[in-house]
């Protein structure tokens, strides 16, 4: 079966600016960046949409998080603020179907998110 794209970035047959990586997890830089700081925050683990999650994969969600607030601090926007974003399917806009957190940050944020 043909790999998904962030798979091949984790198995490194994809380049990408990789700005951390440890057993489980990998962060790189957004191709196409919508903010200052525009990271994406993967599991290594294949799992195609949040639906998909189950509680074997709790440790791993909250291990992502606690990366997410090491890059903030590291990219120096943890103290003027930043936004964790996961799309899920269509209406969501969800382009790459292997789990990604986008980390956001170094502008003021609008919200509503369009
Ligand atoms: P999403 O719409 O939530 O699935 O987001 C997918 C994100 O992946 C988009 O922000 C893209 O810019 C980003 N992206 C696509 N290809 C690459 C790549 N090769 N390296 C880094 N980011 C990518
Ligand atoms: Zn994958």
């Amino acid at each position: 079966m043909e790999e998904c794209l962030f798979c091949s970035i984790v198995n490194k047959k994809v380049p990408a600016n990789i700005v951390y990586e440890d057993e489980q997890v990998i962060a790189f830089r957004d191709i196409n960046p919508q903010a200052p700081v525009h990271l994406l925050i993967v599991p290594k683990k294949h799992i195609p949409t949040i639906v998909d999650l189950t509680s074997e994969d709790k440790d791993l969600i909250g291990e992502i998080y606690l990366v997410a607030q090491k890059l903030a601090s590291q990219e120096s926007i943890a103290q003027c603020g930043f936004r964790i974003v996961a799309n899920c399917n269509a209406d969501a806009g969800q382009a790459v179907f292997h789990i990604h957190f986008h980390l956001l940050g170094g502008r003021k944020l609008g919200w509503p998110p369009g």
